[in-house]
């Protein structure tokens, strides 16, 4: 299979077996990686065609998958450049949307399925903000082929629990998704901007930063992405350690990266707003950029945070979403 290498913001399921990935490790799948432009930050459309005419020239058959998608995931995936090319060599063609696939299902980002892949798997707790879970899309041509790949071959049981739940986020999706989805990607910009202002050097400058729920920080002038990442903690403030491009090549490491990854999908959820990044902003450089000592950040984040307590993009009380689902399959 062909996907994005982990400095270019690939996930660790899709990794290879010599940095214990679990596409090679567990299945046993070898792993290339898409050819990225780290300036526009995404896929590299000339150079990945030419990258998979030279495997299929060694074998003609070894290619057999093509997966977007990605965990540090800025901007849309070029599915519309690479999908006849990809089809033409009979490569088939998935979409991993678990960090974007509530920005998906809010009519943000890009349409995977209808932009024309085959197969979207999605989690269901990042932007789309339901319990802890996977799901596969696709179309019915491939589905006894997905069942039998998902039991046995990588679950046994289904988790009853938590169906209940996820049924309520969908409604929720459907109800509000449109404008939890677009305020999450103004919000990421607006942190994006102010955090630039403050002097952070962030990724995809050249395309304004972020389409997405994320940002991507070069913090290697400051630290390390490890310790920083720590740091903000102590202060109250979780963010992801994040390898960049070009870490690997200037000898960091993934528990000390050149990078930090900053999300604004559950704070726009507790219903800040554009003003409020700016706020978020400061805390978050007067500690990269100021040093000052997390533990007196932290009373501040959490006097900032009091005004923020209540869950929006959501039904009011607890029936509403049983009575939405019955309204709109009647
Ligand atoms: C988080 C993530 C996963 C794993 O999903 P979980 O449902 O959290 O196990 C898979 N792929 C990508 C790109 C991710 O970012």
């Amino acid at each position: 299979m062909i996907a994005l290498a982990i400095p270019s913001g690939g996930h660790i399921s899709t990794g290879r077996k010599d940095f214990s990935g679990t596409a090679g490790l567990v299945h046993g799948l070898q792993v290339d990686y898409f050819a990225f432009d780290k300036e526009e930050m995404n896929i590299d459309v000339d150079k990945t065609k030419e990258k998979v005419k030279e495997i299929i020239k060694v074998n003609e058959s070894e290619l057999k998958m093509a997966m977007f998608g990605g965990s540090m995931f800025l901007f849309p995936h070029p599915i519309n450049d690479l999908r006849d090319f990809f089809t033409e060599h009979g490569v088939f063609i998935c979409y991993d949307s678990a960090h974007v696939s509530g920005l998906i299902a809010g009519g943000e980002f890009q349409d995977p399925l209808r932009e024309g892949v085959q197969a979207m798997t999605l989690s269901t707790h990042k932007t789309l903000p339901g319990p802890q879970g996977g799901t596969v899309l696709s179309f019915n041509k491939y589905s006894d082929q997905i069942k039998k790949a998902v039991f046995p071959g990588n679950t046994s049981n289904h988790h009853l629990h938590s169906v209940a739940a996820k049924a309520i986020v969908f409604a929720e999706m459907i109800e509000f998704g449109r404008e939890y989805a677009s305020q999450t990607v103004k919000n990421a910009k607006a942190l994006a901007e102010a955090l630039h202002d403050k002097g952070l050097r962030l990724l995809g400058e050249k395309n304004g930063f972020t389409q997405s729920h994320q940002m991507a920080v070069d913090i290697s002038e400051q630290g390390d992405g490890g310790t920083l990442e720590k740091d903000l903690e102590n202060a109250n403030i979780i963010a992801n350690r994040q390898l960049l491009p070009g870490d690997i090549q200037a000898g960091r490491h993934y528990m000390h990266p050149g990078g930090l990854r900053f999300g604004v999908q559950e704070i726009t959820r507790l219903g800040m707003r554009e003003s409020e990044m700016i706020e978020v902003a400061d805390l978050i450089t007067k500690i990269i950029i100021g040093k000052e000592d997390p533990k007196n950040i932290k009373q501040k984040v959490t006097d900032f945070r009091k005004d923020f307590q209540k869950v929006h993009y959501a039904f009011e009380d607890s029936r509403a979403a049983y009575d939405y689902l019955k309204i709109r399959t009647i």
